[in-house]
């Protein structure tokens, strides 16, 4: 299940004390279904009072569900073609996403949200896990909701995803040297250099070391992509993890690229961009 569904966020909230119907602010930071495909039954609980958030570079992710499969399509379904998998694919898109909803307001860099009491949120675009994603900033506190926008050394797969690399390694720096947030919030656990998943609450000191631990990570892949891919795609591979079965096996890459969403081809198709547009 990759939904941030209504029926798994109603008992969290039940355990801080807060009622789902008296949300009033659903603040999304990306398009993706897994943070957004709650958010219709979360906002018919509240009595279609709560305010929805959105990037105004994603919005339409919300607003039109076959905006996802295009989103797939333009990625993961370049290197995936079995349509016995796409499809399957597709149909867990639309089952996770919830009705189409028209965002309440669509923000940008440096807006700021005022969501009363006094509490102010800033906008900070970080793409580039997804081409749209933003980081809200709680003035004051200075504690920053990146969700997916910082990926340390990738999640269960052991990949991170990064759409667009050069993007990411601009906004994890701008994270770490302009925001200096004093608490970060990650979309989900990640993993540290050694492999093990750490907390997506992360404070302190340990702030700047999982955004330097992800810069040190796109920068081990970088290397790795660069030398296997400078010479153009090779032509003879492993279908599994074709056209890039050399890297997987120089990373020690053991992930089954057929359970979708598949994070390895998002991250290569991110890197041989950005070698071919150099
Ligand atoms: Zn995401």
């Amino acid at each position: 299940m990759i939904s941030a569904r209504s029926e798994d966020i109603e008992p969290t909230l039940a355990e801080h004390g807060v009622c789902i119907e008296d949300i009033r602010w659903i603040l999304l930071t990306h398009g993706h279904v897994d943070h957004l495909g709650g958010a219709y039954n979360v906002w018919e609980k509240t009595g279609r009072q709560a305010k929805v958030v959105i990037p105004k570079k994603e919005a339409q992710l919300l607003r039109d569900r076959n905006e996802q499969i295009i989103d797939y399509k333009a990625v993961q379904g370049k290197y995936i073609t079995d349509p016995g998998i796409q499809e399957k694919y597709m149909n867990m898109l639309l089952s996770n996403i919830g009705k189409e909803i028209e965002p309440s307001l669509e923000v940008v860099e440096g807006d700021s949200i005022n969501l009363g009491d006094e509490i102010i949120l800033k906008v900070v675009e970080t793409p580039s896990h997804s081409i749209g994603s933003v980081t809200f900033v709680l003035e004051g506190l200075n504690w920053a909701f990146a969700a997916d926008a910082v990926q340390m050394y990738g999640g269960l797969s052991g990949m991170p995803t990064i759409e667009n690399v050069t993007l990411y390694r601009n906004s994890v720096k701008r994270l770490l040297e302009e925001v200096r947030p004093k608490q970060l919030f990650l979309g989900h656990p990640f993993r540290n250099k050694n492999g093990v998943m750490q907390s997506a609450q992360i404070e302190g000191e340990q702030v700047a070391k999982v955004l330097q631990a992800s810069l040190e990570m796109d920068a081990k892949l970088s290397d790795v992509v660069k030398r296997h891919l400078s010479d153009g795609l090779p032509t003879e591979q492993h279908e599994l993890y074709a056209p890039f079965s050399s890297i997987a096996d120089e990373m020690g890459y053991t992930g089954d690229p057929r359970h979708l969403p598949c994070v390895f081809f998002v991250i290569m198709n991110g890197y041989l961009e950005e070698l071919d547009n150099k």
